[in-house]
Protein backbone atom coordinates (compact mmCIF):
# COMPACT_ATOMS: atom_id res chain seq x y z
CA UNK A 1 0.00 0.00 0.00
CA UNK A 2 1.17 3.70 -0.92
CA UNK A 3 0.38 5.93 1.80
CA UNK A 4 0.54 9.69 1.20
CA UNK A 5 -0.07 11.96 4.07
CA UNK A 6 -1.59 15.60 4.12
CA UNK A 7 -0.96 17.98 6.46
CA UNK A 8 -5.40 18.67 6.53
CA UNK A 9 -8.23 17.84 4.34
CA UNK A 10 -8.34 20.19 1.86
CA UNK A 11 -4.71 18.84 0.57
CA UNK A 12 -5.83 15.27 0.76
CA UNK A 13 -8.80 16.43 -1.17
CA UNK A 14 -6.83 18.32 -3.56
CA UNK A 15 -4.34 15.55 -4.50
CA UNK A 16 -7.53 12.87 -4.87
CA UNK A 17 -8.89 15.29 -7.49
CA UNK A 18 -5.52 15.45 -9.24
CA UNK A 19 -5.46 11.33 -9.49
CA UNK A 20 -8.89 11.57 -10.66
CA UNK A 21 -8.31 14.41 -12.72
CA UNK A 22 -5.24 12.92 -14.60
CA UNK A 23 -7.06 9.51 -15.10
CA UNK A 24 -9.73 11.04 -16.69
CA UNK A 25 -7.33 12.93 -18.79
CA UNK A 26 -5.32 10.00 -19.56
CA UNK A 27 -8.32 7.74 -20.41
CA UNK A 28 -11.80 9.94 -21.66
CA UNK A 29 -13.48 6.50 -21.45
CA UNK A 30 -12.84 5.65 -17.73
CA UNK A 31 -14.78 4.06 -15.03
CA UNK A 32 -14.82 5.71 -12.02
CA UNK A 33 -16.37 3.97 -8.53
CA UNK A 34 -17.29 6.83 -6.10
CA UNK A 35 -18.22 6.74 -2.12
CA UNK A 36 -20.32 9.24 -0.71
CA UNK A 37 -20.09 10.36 3.03
CA UNK A 38 -18.41 13.47 4.61
CA UNK A 39 -15.00 12.48 2.91
CA UNK A 40 -15.26 12.63 -0.52
CA UNK A 41 -17.18 15.97 -0.63
CA UNK A 42 -13.97 18.33 -0.83
CA UNK A 43 -12.87 16.09 -3.72
CA UNK A 44 -16.10 16.49 -5.50
CA UNK A 45 -15.78 20.14 -5.14
CA UNK A 46 -12.34 20.51 -6.45
CA UNK A 47 -13.12 18.01 -9.49
CA UNK A 48 -15.96 20.52 -9.95
CA UNK A 49 -13.66 23.79 -10.02
CA UNK A 50 -11.01 21.38 -12.45
CA UNK A 51 -14.16 20.89 -14.90
CA UNK A 52 -14.80 24.76 -14.60
CA UNK A 53 -11.52 25.85 -14.89
CA UNK A 54 -9.67 23.16 -17.03
CA UNK A 55 -12.94 21.85 -18.86
CA UNK A 56 -11.93 18.85 -17.62
CA UNK A 57 -14.26 16.58 -19.64
CA UNK A 58 -16.73 14.12 -17.99
CA UNK A 59 -18.84 13.36 -21.33
CA UNK A 60 -17.08 10.01 -21.64
CA UNK A 61 -16.77 8.77 -17.62
CA UNK A 62 -19.23 6.04 -16.16
CA UNK A 63 -19.34 5.92 -12.53
CA UNK A 64 -20.89 3.66 -10.34
CA UNK A 65 -21.33 4.76 -6.57
CA UNK A 66 -20.77 1.88 -3.44
CA UNK A 67 -23.84 2.11 -1.93
CA UNK A 68 -26.96 3.00 -1.07
CA UNK A 69 -30.23 2.72 1.38
CA UNK A 70 -32.89 0.15 1.01
CA UNK A 71 -35.79 1.93 1.22
CA UNK A 72 -35.22 5.73 0.25
CA UNK A 73 -35.71 6.47 -3.50
CA UNK A 74 -33.21 8.60 -5.33
CA UNK A 75 -35.03 12.15 -4.91
CA UNK A 76 -34.63 11.44 -1.16
CA UNK A 77 -32.32 14.36 0.21
CA UNK A 78 -30.39 11.64 2.39
CA UNK A 79 -30.04 8.81 -0.68
CA UNK A 80 -26.94 8.50 -1.82
CA UNK A 81 -27.77 9.26 -5.74
CA UNK A 82 -29.74 12.56 -4.53
CA UNK A 83 -25.94 13.09 -2.88
CA UNK A 84 -23.83 12.28 -5.96
CA UNK A 85 -26.64 14.75 -8.06
CA UNK A 86 -26.09 17.50 -5.46
CA UNK A 87 -22.06 17.07 -4.87
CA UNK A 88 -20.85 16.70 -8.31
CA UNK A 89 -23.25 15.14 -10.87
CA UNK A 90 -25.23 18.19 -11.09
CA UNK A 91 -21.81 20.59 -11.51
CA UNK A 92 -19.91 18.73 -14.06
CA UNK A 93 -20.59 17.48 -18.27
CA UNK A 94 -21.49 14.07 -17.35
CA UNK A 95 -24.08 12.19 -18.60
CA UNK A 96 -26.84 10.83 -16.19
CA UNK A 97 -27.19 7.43 -17.57
CA UNK A 98 -23.39 6.96 -17.24
CA UNK A 99 -23.83 7.02 -13.57
CA UNK A 100 -24.49 4.13 -12.05
CA UNK A 101 -26.13 4.63 -7.95
CA UNK A 102 -27.92 0.91 -6.79
CA UNK A 103 -31.67 1.48 -6.75
CA UNK A 104 -33.05 0.98 -2.99
CA UNK A 105 -36.34 1.56 -3.67
CA UNK A 106 -36.50 -1.20 -6.50
CA UNK A 107 -38.92 -3.58 -6.04
CA UNK A 108 -36.84 -6.66 -7.18
CA UNK A 109 -33.56 -5.77 -4.65
CA UNK A 110 -31.73 -9.34 -5.30
CA UNK A 111 -32.31 -8.55 -9.28
CA UNK A 112 -30.69 -5.04 -8.68
CA UNK A 113 -27.73 -6.34 -6.78
CA UNK A 114 -27.56 -9.02 -9.27
CA UNK A 115 -27.08 -6.71 -12.36
CA UNK A 116 -24.95 -4.41 -10.62
CA UNK A 117 -22.23 -6.46 -10.50
CA UNK A 118 -22.90 -7.19 -13.94
CA UNK A 119 -23.06 -3.69 -15.46
CA UNK A 120 -20.08 -3.38 -13.69
CA UNK A 121 -18.69 -5.98 -15.39
CA UNK A 122 -20.16 -4.91 -18.97
CA UNK A 123 -18.62 -1.49 -18.38
CA UNK A 124 -15.21 -3.17 -18.16
CA UNK A 125 -14.82 -2.89 -14.89
CA UNK A 126 -13.90 -0.12 -12.38
CA UNK A 127 -10.22 1.71 -13.52
CA UNK A 128 -10.15 3.56 -10.05
CA UNK A 129 -12.30 2.87 -6.74
CA UNK A 130 -12.69 5.98 -4.79
CA UNK A 131 -13.54 4.78 -0.79
CA UNK A 132 -13.87 5.94 2.64
CA UNK A 133 -13.78 4.06 5.42
CA UNK A 134 -15.92 3.64 8.63
CA UNK A 135 -14.82 4.16 12.44
CA UNK A 136 -15.67 0.09 12.26
CA UNK A 137 -13.36 -0.49 9.32
CA UNK A 138 -16.40 -0.80 7.11
CA UNK A 139 -15.60 -0.19 3.10
CA UNK A 140 -19.00 0.63 1.81
CA UNK A 141 -21.41 -1.12 3.51
CA UNK A 142 -19.28 -4.37 4.41
CA UNK A 143 -19.79 -4.33 7.65
CA UNK A 144 -17.85 -6.20 10.82
CA UNK A 145 -19.09 -9.65 10.80
CA UNK A 146 -18.39 -13.39 10.75
CA UNK A 147 -18.53 -13.72 6.58
CA UNK A 148 -18.05 -10.69 4.71
CA UNK A 149 -20.09 -10.32 1.15
CA UNK A 150 -17.65 -10.99 -2.53
CA UNK A 151 -20.54 -9.61 -4.57
CA UNK A 152 -23.22 -6.86 -4.55
CA UNK A 153 -25.88 -7.69 -2.14
CA UNK A 154 -28.47 -6.67 1.22
CA UNK A 155 -26.59 -5.34 4.56
CA UNK A 156 -27.55 -4.83 7.69
CA UNK A 157 -26.01 -1.71 9.28
CA UNK A 158 -24.67 -1.79 12.16
CA UNK A 159 -25.38 0.15 15.38
CA UNK A 160 -22.22 1.65 15.13
CA UNK A 161 -22.50 3.24 11.15
CA UNK A 162 -26.69 3.78 12.07
CA UNK A 163 -25.23 5.94 15.41
CA UNK A 164 -22.05 7.82 12.73
CA UNK A 165 -25.06 8.37 10.00
CA UNK A 166 -27.27 9.87 12.25
CA UNK A 167 -26.13 13.19 11.77
CA UNK A 168 -27.56 13.54 8.24
CA UNK A 169 -31.04 12.33 8.76
CA UNK A 170 -33.98 14.46 11.51
CA UNK A 171 -33.57 11.71 14.15
CA UNK A 172 -32.06 8.10 14.24
CA UNK A 173 -35.01 6.80 13.63
CA UNK A 174 -35.02 7.89 10.54
CA UNK A 175 -31.79 6.27 8.98
CA UNK A 176 -32.15 2.96 6.61
CA UNK A 177 -31.45 -0.11 8.83
CA UNK A 178 -30.42 -1.80 5.42
CA UNK A 179 -28.46 -1.26 2.42
CA UNK A 180 -27.30 -2.32 -1.25
CA UNK A 181 -23.34 -2.60 -1.15
CA UNK A 182 -21.05 -3.43 -3.90
CA UNK A 183 -19.17 -6.75 -1.90
CA UNK A 184 -15.35 -6.96 -0.92
CA UNK A 185 -14.82 -9.13 -4.53
CA UNK A 186 -16.76 -6.07 -6.56
CA UNK A 187 -13.91 -3.60 -4.68
CA UNK A 188 -10.94 -5.36 -5.06
CA UNK A 189 -11.64 -5.90 -8.47
CA UNK A 190 -11.65 -2.18 -9.21
CA UNK A 191 -8.10 -1.69 -11.52
CA UNK A 192 -7.07 0.87 -8.79
CA UNK A 193 -7.98 1.78 -5.16
CA UNK A 194 -7.86 5.31 -3.33
CA UNK A 195 -9.41 4.89 -0.16
CA UNK A 196 -9.23 8.73 1.72
CA UNK A 197 -9.26 9.69 4.99
CA UNK A 198 -9.19 12.28 7.55
CA UNK A 199 -9.73 13.51 11.01
CA UNK A 200 -9.17 12.50 14.62
CA UNK A 201 -11.55 9.58 14.26
CA UNK A 202 -10.20 7.43 11.76
CA UNK A 203 -6.99 7.36 13.65
CA UNK A 204 -7.45 4.20 15.29
CA UNK A 205 -8.75 2.39 12.24
CA UNK A 206 -6.20 3.70 9.69
CA UNK A 207 -3.25 2.59 11.99
CA UNK A 208 -4.58 -0.92 12.60
CA UNK A 209 -4.81 -0.89 8.62
CA UNK A 210 -1.37 -0.06 8.13
CA UNK A 211 0.27 -1.42 10.81
CA UNK A 212 -1.37 -5.01 11.46
CA UNK A 213 -1.04 -6.97 8.49
CA UNK A 214 -3.68 -9.47 9.39
CA UNK A 215 -6.92 -10.08 7.47
CA UNK A 216 -9.55 -10.13 9.53
CA UNK A 217 -13.43 -10.11 8.76
CA UNK A 218 -14.32 -7.80 11.46
CA UNK A 219 -11.74 -5.63 9.92
CA UNK A 220 -13.18 -5.07 6.43
CA UNK A 221 -10.72 -3.15 5.59
CA UNK A 222 -8.17 -5.35 6.19
CA UNK A 223 -9.62 -7.07 2.80
CA UNK A 224 -7.41 -4.16 0.80
CA UNK A 225 -4.01 -5.26 1.92
CA UNK A 226 -5.27 -8.39 -1.15
CA UNK A 227 -5.12 -5.69 -3.69
CA UNK A 228 -2.12 -4.70 -5.54
CA UNK A 229 -2.55 -1.43 -6.42
CA UNK A 230 -3.92 0.79 -2.76
CA UNK A 231 -3.57 4.07 -2.12
CA UNK A 232 -4.18 5.30 1.10
CA UNK A 233 -4.41 9.63 1.26
CA UNK A 234 -4.79 10.81 4.99
CA UNK A 235 -4.36 13.86 7.24
CA UNK A 236 -2.17 14.19 10.18
CA UNK A 237 -5.17 13.94 12.28
CA UNK A 238 -6.03 10.40 10.35
CA UNK A 239 -2.44 9.51 10.73
CA UNK A 240 0.01 11.22 12.90
CA UNK A 241 2.71 8.37 12.48
P1 LIG B 1 -17.37 9.45 6.21
O1 LIG B 1 -17.82 7.95 6.00
O2 LIG B 1 -16.66 9.87 4.97
O3 LIG B 1 -18.67 10.21 6.39
O4 LIG B 1 -16.50 9.48 7.42
C1 LIG B 1 -16.90 7.03 5.52
C2 LIG B 1 -17.50 5.66 5.50
O5 LIG B 1 -18.35 5.36 6.35
O6 LIG B 1 -17.13 4.87 4.62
Amino acid sequence: MKVIVEDNYEMVSKIAAEILNDEIKRNPDVVLGLATGSTPIGMYKELINKHKTEGTNFSGVKTFNLDEYIGLDGDHPQSYRNFMNIQLFNHINIDPNNTFVPNGKAEDIEEVCKQYDEKIRIAGGIDVQILGIGENGHIAFNEPANELNAYTSVVDLTESTINANARFFNSIDDVPKKAITMGIATILKAKRIILLASGKNKYNVIKRLLENPVLCTDFPASMLLCHPDVTIIVDRDAYAD
